[in-house]
């Protein structure tokens, strides 16, 4: 059975199709809800100025029409356990590794580690 939401779906929706085939896949197996897909001007700006993301807007993969990032959460949500946050990333790259699907997992990222950021890996 598919856990995601209603307002997950909708998020979801905003994203590339191979990120859509990856986080149906996981939420399969995983209760997980979709946080962010495409990201406008307005809440770019927001996000950054907020200190929730390093980019300005068009810097974002969030910002790509299809969006090419996509913020997943394990779900019941508790932003300090961050050993569920690693879980469910875990589970996300393998699943992206059978799919053949090449993504970047944001807690690998420099400085402000990202967990619930993948993003595909492709030159913007
Ligand atoms: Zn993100």
């Amino acid at each position: 059975m598919n856990t995601l939401s209603k307002k997950s779906i909708q998020k979801l929706n905003t994203c590339h199709s191979d990120l859509k085939r990856l986080i149906k896949t996981v939420a399969l197996e995983e209760k997980c809800a979709v946080i962010c897909g495409f990201r406008g001007r307005y809440e770019q700006e927001k996000a950054y100025y907020d200190g929730k993301s390093k980019a300005k807007w068009g810097m974002s993969k969030h910002n790509l029409k299809p969006s090419q990032a996509v913020d997943v959460v394990p779900l019941p949500l508790d932003w300090n356990n961050i050993e569920r946050f690693e879980k469910l990333g875990r589970k996300i790259m393998q699943k992206a590794d059978e799919l053949n699907i090449n993504i970047k997992w944001g807690r690998d990222f420099k400085g402000l580690k990202d967990y619930p950021h993948f993003e595909l890996n492709t030159d913007i």
